[in-house]
Order: C-alpha cells, then sequence, then structure tokens
C-alpha cells in the first residue's frame, strides 16, 4: 500500500510541476514546491497598481538552481506582451554580453525588481519596488546565486541598499565587485548599466562591454576554478562547473 501511494504521490507531483513549468515556462529543471508557489503567485499579483496595466506579469526565466543571476529594472513592451524578461532589443544585447562573460542565456537566471510594466516604461515608483520586493527576495533565497549582476540603477540601488552598501553613482558603482549578505543568502554583487542605457547612449557600449568581458567574465572564471579546487585535473570550461555545482 505505501509504496502505491508514494509512486501516485510522486506521479501527482510530477504533473503538477509540468504543468506548472508549461504554464510559467520558466523551466526545466526540478525545483523545490515553494518555487512554483511564488511563479503562482505573482501570475495573480495584484498587489500594486500596476496589475492594472500590465498584460501578462514577467516573473523571469532561468534554473531555480542557477548560480549567476541577473536583475533588471521592469518589464518593457515586448516583455509586457510575451512574459519573458529581456526579449527585446535590450534583451538581444544582455545575450551577447553574456556571451562575452562566457555564460550562455539558459544557465543563469534572468529577472526583474518589478515583476509587471509600469505605463510607458516609466521609472519604478518606491510604493511598487516595496510592493514587489517580497518576490524577488524568495527567488534570491531558493536560487541562492553565488552572483548577482544588477542592470541599472534601480536594481543596484536597491539591492546593494538591502545588503548595507551605500549606493553612489552608477559611474562609481559598476564594475565593482561587492561582497555581501544579502536577505540570508552570502554572494557577490557587480552592477552595472542596463543594457538598454547604452543603446540609447552609444557612449556606454564599451563601458559595459567591459564589465561583461573583463570584470564578470573574470569573476566566474573565479568561481570555476574554486569549484574545482580539491579535484584532480584542470576546469575544462566555466559551463562545466556551473553545470557541476
Ligand atoms: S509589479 Fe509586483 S507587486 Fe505590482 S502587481 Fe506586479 S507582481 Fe504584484
Amino acid at each position: 500500500m505505501f509504496p502505491y501511494i508514494s509512486l501516485t504521490t510522486i506521479y501527482f507531483l510530477t504533473i503538477k510541476q509540468i504543468l506548472l513549468t508549461v504554464r510559467t515556462g520558466l523551466t526545466d529543471s526540478i525545483c523545490p514546491g515553494e518555487w512554483y508557489k511564488v511563479i503562482d503567485k505573482i501570475k495573480k499579483c495584484t498587489k500594486c497598481k500596476l496589475h492594472k496595466t500590465r498584460r501578462n506579469p514577467v516573473p523571469g526565466e532561468g534554473p531555480c538552481n542557477a548560480k549567476i543571476m541577473f536583475v533588471g529594472e521592469a518589464p518593457g513592451g515586448k516583455e509586457d506582451e510575451t512574459g519573458r524578461p529581456f526579449v527585446g532589443a535590450a534583451g538581444q544585447f544582455l545575450t551577447e554580453l553574456l556571451g562575452m562573460a562566457g555564460l550562455r542565456r539558459e544557465d543563469v537566471f534572468i529577472t526583474n525588481i518589478l515583476k509587471c510594466r509600469p505605463p510607458n516604461n516609466r521609472d519604478p515608483e518606491p510604493d511598487e519596488i516595496e510592493a514587489c520586493k517580497p518576490y524577488l527576495v524568495r527567488q534570491i533565497r531558493l536560487i541562492s546565486p553565488k552572483v548577482i549582476v544588477t542592470l541599472g540603477r534601480y536594481a543596484g540601488r536597491t539591492l546593494l541598499g538591502d545588503a548595507g552598501v551605500k549606493w553612489t553613482s552608477m559611474s562609481r558603482m559598476h564594475g565593482k565587485i561587492f561582497s555581501v549578505e544579502l536577505y540570508g543568502v552570502k554572494l557577490k554583487i557587480m552592477p552595472t548599466y542596463h543594457p538598454a542605457a547604452a543603446l540609447y547612449y552609444p557612449k556606454l557600449r564599451p563601458v559595459i562591454v567591459r564589465d561583461f568581458k573583463e570584470v564578470l567574465k573574470a569573476l566566474v572564471e573565479e568561481l570555476a576554478n574554486e569549484g574545482k579546487r580539491g579535484e584532480s585535473g584542470r576546469p575544462r570550461t566555466i559551463l562545466d562547473f556551473l553545470e557541476k555545482s
């Protein structure tokens, strides 16, 4: 009887996970039940005024056990239309930047401070950030990444501020690595410009490229080597580490 009940339970849990995965389109890995609950709550959320104007909430995308997380400001038009983060022009540039750091988009988790689009892509408002932040906090605790890259000043100021680091300005803080404890997770934060900023202001392009190509790449390689320490042989690739750890 017991094995029968166990297998039935496992069967229904698996079916539930598959249905939720199909519904959310978020992950193809096995994630804790809490993970799906958070996504479900975001999908039904009416905690701030943005729920009235959004077409689709955008919870985020990527493995629930990603080692590196990217946090932007808020979904834009394309994201609102599709329910997926960073799929417009800025998203294409982000995918390009990931490649420069030796990363693939499918290996990292990408989300925003706000899960719903502000009308006309206006800046996030403080009450919206406060209302939405608990979802990001849950995501960070569940994913427990080793690195968070913040994209844009709202993400940088919010997460570094919550980690006890005083925000000064993007021009001073971008491309620096901060070792912090954020919401109970020990990790490194690298703030950088939002990819959309580089599209609007071409002068910023080499700056953000450098942050990814030099600073983030070196950090990812350092993590890869840490992960391999004590094992025989040399690391094959950065992704080899990310997949194994
Ligand atoms: S932005 Fe966040 S808090 Fe506001 S409705 Fe969307 S999910 Fe809820």
